[in-house]
């Protein structure tokens, strides 16, 4: 299952680890996947199959 956290005070979800941006240090998180603000980096990466979650 993915985790999907957002860093605090940034409105965007990420669920890649290897995102470039994945938050490491004063973030939320939660386990279900939000239906808007979600990262346009781990989208892409969903895309192409490169995302690790
Ligand atoms: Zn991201």
């Amino acid at each position: 299952m993915a985790t999907y956290r957002k860093k605090k005070g940034s409105d965007t979800w990420h669920w890649c680890r290897n995102c470039s941006r994945w938050p490491t240090s004063d973030y939320e998180e939660r386990t279900s996947r939000p239906s808007y603000d979600l990262c346009n980096e781990c989208k892409a990466k969903e895309k192409e199959n490169t995302c690790r979650s």
